[in-house]
């Protein structure tokens, strides 16, 4: 327990109790067990917790990894762990015995299930995987024990797995050790070397490393900028591979440290760039801005390479506190800063992005197949190569010079006459490898790609681009298929798509999105690189503006019309109105218009149903005018009662009370009750308020409506 004491001051008292009750008990359940070397097995268990501890995960992930092996090794059952910590503590134990099951480096189709559930795991609780990771982390540091056959194997799945899975988890601490961990056993020579001569290579560099970090701390202080400045050693697997994929020697390898800047906001990163590149002369083609287009694990950053005065070119990296911290930390700072609660909801948003981004379909149901699909985005199976100007591009193995053309921009790939690999001039359907440095030829007048080139690429983003080439070509056929698409849209919405295409608005929909012609636009529906209502929204928004102005302008010439139903459109009167027969609104409604083609503007009631299906852009502003200048209106009410008689002789005598007169009655018995539907015309909406509190206050009357 003596370790632990001092680190666990950030915890409460009861978080502390529970941790010590999961070291006695780990302490307990592992007595007599040994560990390959010979030292008590209890020690693993708790370096794990340690390493937790350090990423600054919670208590309940500090308890987990203490228990960790608890099941899987010892007659302790999940069921006490569950009475003794409780359900969540429980669960991930309970994942992590799970996953300790499968042995990977056994079969492939092993292999492949474990990685699957590994995967599940983390979708229910991220910690479960930090802390699969920290056992790694332990297990291959003290992995000298072992056999080389097994420090082998175990050193190749942490590098395809592990290593990869704390990318993604953006867990940079954690990745770097665990690919130096493996680098370690899977290149014991290149190991080495690098391990004596990266040291003395760095001392080299660090003089002038320094002073940049001097002049940088002087320029912060001049702006008044609260900041901090590290040098970040480049661990040493980045280096090796690196240095194969650009073939060069160490001496070459500039960034073995890079000098980071952390300041507050990012305007500040802005403006210490400026700085930056006003004293050192940029490199050009280095600048790399992260924190407009984050890396997919939302890294962000700005990264530049400049050129010091010692003739060194060095890397600088700008970013925030926060950025530092999910570059450093990943997920894990969802828990290291949870009491932080000023930045908290921002860095946790980025965490819940990733976490969606590692969530998987439940479709994969062969794990083979989605072995190799999660390794080669994990980048497992990858290759590095560069372009002439030394930009970096990971390709799945494999790759040929079209899917780097592709990889390259689209336009590159379309144009795409040849290709030189390693300044000699190769077929395109030539496997790229590692560390080549590819040249696409292109042609301006090239017609673009070739069907074939379906066949040679490998990646599926190129395929992507090439078969979109096509299916922009393929137009009749496009833009038949386009126009019906639009048509059937069209009419769902109410419209006539002939209505809709007024050449002002076609002009404005093709300016929107570079189409060509009008065909052009509904082949680009056709194969589906524009939706229905895409194209349709702005045709429908500007056909409705003009019809709308094509209302107000007929009502302006016709201002003497005279409007039966009394209603102000839109702040003016004199407009052809009609009332809608589906919610008859009578004066003193809310109403609202609504502009149909040809026949004016309807009138609803604001309530009616009917409204909410309609378009917005057709609504319009409607009222009833004073109520004063209103004629007597017909209103239309349906009446039900408890069927007895003399209630039909009741209603007609209110209504003659009222001296109204009712026009249209109708009467019927259904299931006991008498039904009446009738239309009376009242003077005016109080005239029609008695009324209504006349009939239901009749005791044999149970509902009177307005139809
Ligand atoms: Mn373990």
């Amino acid at each position: 327990m003596r370790e632990f004491r001092g680190k666990l001051t950030h915890f409460s008292k009861d978080e502390v109790k529970l941790i010590k009750s999961a070291y006695s008990l780990a302490e307990k359940a592992h007595e007599g067990q040994m560990r390959e070397g010979g030292l008590p097995f209890f020690v693993h268990p708790v370096a794990v917790a340690q390493i937790v501890l350090d990423l600054g995960l919670d208590a309940t992930s500090v308890v987990c990894a203490l228990l960790h092996d608890v099941v899987e090794d010892t007659s302790v059952t999940l069921k006490e762990i569950e009475t003794q910590f409780g359900l969540e503590v429980a669960n991930i134990v309970e994942g992590l015995t799970k996953l300790e099951k499968f042995n990977f480096e056994s079969k492939e189709e092993a292999q492949a299930e474990n990685f699957k559930k590994m995967f599940f795991a983390m979708s229910k609780d991220i910690r479960i995987i930090l802390i699969k990771l920290a056992d790694r982390i332990h297990n291959m540091r003290s992995i000298c024990a072992k056999p080389v056959k097994k420090q082998i194997a175990t050193a190749q799945e942490t590098l395809d797995i592990y290593a990869s899975i704390a990318g993604r988890l953006g867990v940079a601490k954690f990745k770097a050790e665990l690919e130096d961990l493996a680098f370690r056993y899977l290149e014991p020579g290149a190991y080495k070397f690098l391990v004596t001569n990266v040291e003395k290579q760095r001392k080299k560099q660090n003089h002038f490393l320094l002073q940049v970090k001097e002049t940088l701390k002087n320029q912060l202080a001049e702006f008044g900028i609260n900041g901090e400045i590290k040098g970040r050693p480049k661990n040493l697997y980045s280096i090796f591979r690196k240095m194969k994929a650009l073939n060069i020697s160490l001496e070459e390898v500039y960034d073995l440290i890079a000098v980071r800047v952390i300041v507050e906001t990012e305007s500040e990163c802005y403006s210490i760039l400026g700085t930056v590149h006003k004293i050192y002369p940029p490199l050009p083609n280095r600048f790399k801005d992260y924190i407009v287009v984050p890396k997919s694990n939302k890294y962000q950053s700005l990264h530049t390479t400049v050129m010091t005065p010692h003739g060194m070119p060095i890397e600088i990296q700008i970013r925030t506190f926060e950025m530092d911290e999910l570059a450093e930390y990943g997920v894990a700072a969802h828990w290291k800063y949870k009491e932080d609660k000023a930045g908290k909801n921002k860095l946790d948003d980025k965490i819940a992005w990733l976490r969606r981004a590692l969530e998987l379909e439940e479709d994969y149901k062969d794990s083979k197949e989605f072995y190799s699909l999660m390794k080669s985005d994990l980048g497992a199976d990858e290759i590095v190569v560069s372009s002439p100007m030394g930009d970096l591009y990971n390709l799945r193995a494999g790759s040929t010079p079209i899917d780097f053309a592709y990889a390259v921009h689209s336009e590159v790939g379309n144009k795409c006459t040849g290709a030189k690999v390693n300044g000699v001039i190769v077929k395109l359907e030539k496997p790229l490898q590692n560390g080549d440095v590819v040249q696409i030829i292109t042609n301006q007048n090239s017609k673009g790609p070739s069907r074939d080139w379906l066949n040679i690429a490998q990646t599926p983003s190129a395929k992507a681009k090439i078969r979109s080439f096509f299916k922009k070509q393929e137009k009749p056929e496009n833009i038949k298929r386009g126009k019906e698409m639009l048509e059937m849209e069209a009419k769902r919405r109410g419209y006539k798509l002939s209505d809709l295409l007024e050449p002002v608005s076609v002009q404005n929909v093709m300016r929107r999105y570079t189409f060509i012609s009008e065909a052009d636009m509904f082949a680009s529906v056709g194969y589906g690189g524009l939706t229905t209502g895409q194209v349709l929204f702005k045709l429908i928004q500007l056909h409705d503006k003009k019809a709308k102005a094509q209302i107000r302008a007929v009502a302006k010439q016709s201002k003497n019309i005279s409007d039966p139903n009394g209603i102000v459109v839109d702040g003016a009167a004199g407009f052809l109105t009609s009332l809608a027969k589906c919610c008859n609104p009578v004066p003193g409604d809310e109403i609202v218009g609504y502009i149909s083609r040809g026949r004016g503007v309807l009138v609803h009631r604001t309530s009616c149903p009917n409204v909410r299906g309609f378009e917005q852009e057709r609504l319009i502003e409607a009222t009833f005018k004073r109520e004063a200048d209103v004629k007597p209106f017909n209103v239309s009410l349906q009446v039900t009662a408890h069927d007895e008689q003399g209630v039909l002789a009741d209603v007609a005598s209110i209504i003659k009370i009222l001296k109204l007169s009712m026009s249209a009655f109708n009467a019927r018995t259904e299931r006991g009750e008498a039904i009446m539907n009738f239309t009376v015309l009242v003077p005016s909406l109080k005239d029609l308020e008695v009324l209504l509190n006349k009939l239901r206050s009749h005791s044999k009357i149970k509902s009177v409506y307005r139809v």
